[in-house]
């Protein structure tokens, strides 16, 4: 018989119709349930294309035929039109009007989001590189990966430990005096998430209220990619003071830009601007610059958009092994380009936010 995570590998294979993300980073897999063979899965999909239900339900059920032990599939899909601005992007006269609420995260002054539409574009990196640079600026932040699909904190971190609960709050871990919070810290690496219906909404929720930030002057908050349920809860619950958007040049990656900066400004988010990552690769030996992934893509989705693009953030493969054993952190503070790009990208972040908070 199949186990979930089986299941769940198979369903991270089905995409959402035309688009490159697959239905369970976009958060559409409510449940999962295997018995003697039969498989059921629910999914709970807002679009305004009818054709989309069906063809999702169809891709599931070709897709799970494949996998051993599976005798037969049941797929139990919750369709709506998109009341909020989950995938399309329509607009939510209720996300838009639902208050901040002001008792959550008391003692942080600012909270920055981190998104990106597609996953794998260094939205985690960027997001620790902009918390690192905003502390060189000598203000005092916190780092939260709300990321409860795929939490990398830990990982890029190399932080491990279990936080300490006082009074009912979890107390955050601290990494050369960054502040740290993830779903990673509380549950084991190789538990499958798997979130049900409004879980989504209630961890993104309880992730607020439980930990006790003390007083910060940033919250930087690594979302998960796309434009799901987290995403709308952070911006319904939290008064955000604006989002940065990370792409690499890829028009791929761009298209998905577009939807998340529409996202946002539905939900009356400021777009604090986009960043380019993966932007250049400059040989260290011959000092040539090739544009891996193309040239200038964000610059001009940036300015088609009227938003700002902060910055560019080179290629610099050292920094992948650096992730991968924990040390992003020094890594990013030992590249002289590295640290002068979040460096600056910090500032004007920062700058911007205060402007807008007078
Ligand atoms: P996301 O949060 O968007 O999924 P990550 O930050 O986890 O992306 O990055 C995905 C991978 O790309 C990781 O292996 C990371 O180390 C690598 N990466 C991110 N930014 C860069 C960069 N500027 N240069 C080289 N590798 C990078």
């Amino acid at each position: 018989m199949p186990t979930q995570s089986q299941v769940l590998d198979v369903l991270k294979t089905v995409r959402f119709p035309n688009l490159s993300r697959d239905i369970v980073s976009f958060g559409l897999v409510k449940g999962i349930e295997i018995k003697d063979g039969l498989v059921q899965v629910t999914i709970k999909v807002a679009s305004r294309d009818p054709s989309i239900p069906d063809a999702i339900k169809q891709s599931i059920h070709e897709a799970l035929a494949q996998l051993d032990g599976v005798r037969d599939v049941q797929v139990d899909l919750h369709w709506s039109q998109p009341e909020t601005p989950a995938i399309h992007g329509g607009a939510s006269s209720h996300a838009q009007s639902a208050p901040a609420d002001e008792a959550l995260l008391p003692g942080v002054k600012s909270k920055i989001a981190v998104a990106s539409g597609k996953g794998g574009v260094g939205k985690s990196t960027v997001a620790a590189g902009l918390a690192i640079g905003l502390q060189r600026m000598g203000l005092s932040v916190g780092l939260v990966d709300f990321d409860i699909y795929g939490p990398s904190l830990p990982i890029i971190m190399g932080v491990n430990d279990r936080p300490k609960v006082q009074d009912d709050k979890i107390i955050p871990l601290e990494h050369d005096g960054l502040k740290l919070m993830s779903m990673g810290f509380l549950v084991e690496a190789d538990t499958p998430m798997i979130w049900r219906g409004p879980m989504v909404h209630q961890a993104t929720e309880q992730f607020l209220k439980d930990v006790h930030w003390g007083d910060l002057d940033v919250l930087v908050v690594d979302l998960p990619p796309g434009t799901g349920d987290a995403q709308l809860t952070l911006s319904q619950k939290v008064n955000l003071s604006g989002v940065v958007i990370v792409s690499t040049p890829q028009d791929l990656a761009l298209a998905d830009v577009r939807k998340g900066v529409a996202m946002f400004q539905k939900l009356d988010v400021p777009i604090l601007g986009i960043v380019e990552n993966m932007s250049g690769f400059t040989c260290p030996h011959c000092g040539q610059t090739t544009h891996i992934f193309g040239h200038d893509g964000a610059a001009l989705v940036a300015q088609k958009l009227r938003v700002p693009l902060l910055g560019r953030v080179p290629l610099v493969p050292a920094l992948v092994e650096a992730s991968d054993r924990g040390q992003l952190y020094t890594a990013i503070e030992n590249d002289p380009q590295l640290s002068e790009v979040f460096r600056s990208i910090a500032q004007t972040v920062s700058k911007t936010v205060a402007a807008s908070s007078c």
